[in-house]
């Protein structure tokens, strides 16, 4: 037995992250028992890759997650602003943005460089 999505990892509500790795969880149980066969071995394999990656998302959200930059502008405009821009800087919400992206495995060089989790199957 395993699980996965919401019941293996629930979420804190920020980062849009719960149902994406729900997905990405089926697809790689999918693979290992597409190569492992339908096996302790493969459930095992796959709570070997998923728990880390997903914990990594739940930490990062609990402290640094990318809604960190909500806490940056309230610390250095507690009375308001006018132009976001005067507040927090272009390269700073990148940076944020990138940080996370990598942590939940989107960033645009992770997805390109790796291959698909399931392969298209070679039609014989
Ligand atoms: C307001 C809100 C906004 C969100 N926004 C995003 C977002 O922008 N991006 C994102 O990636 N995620 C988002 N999420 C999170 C996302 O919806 C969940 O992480 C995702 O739905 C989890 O999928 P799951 O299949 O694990 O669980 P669920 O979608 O909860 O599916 C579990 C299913 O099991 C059924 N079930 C329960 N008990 C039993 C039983 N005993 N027998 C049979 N069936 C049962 C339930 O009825 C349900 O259909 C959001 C969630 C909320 C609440």
């Amino acid at each position: 037995m395993t699980l996965l999505g919401d019941a293996a990892h629930p979420m804190y509500p920020v980062g849009s992250n719960g149902a994406t790795q729900a997905i990405l969880d089926a697809r790689v149980l999918a693979r290992k028992f597409q190569t492992m066969g339908v096996t302790a071995a493969a459930l095992q394999a796959y709570d070997t890759q998923r728990r880390p990656a997903t914990a990594a998302i739940v930490l990062a959200n609990r402290g640094d997650g990318p809604d960190k930059v909500l806490d940056l502008v309230a610390k250095r405009a507690p009375d308001g602003f006018a132009r976001i821009e005067d507040v927090l800087t272009k390269v700073e919400l990148e940076n944020t943005a990138a940080a996370y992206k990598k942590t939940a495995g989107m960033d645009i060089d992770g997805l390109n460089n790796r291959p698909s989790i399931i392969p298209p199957s070679n039609p014989s």
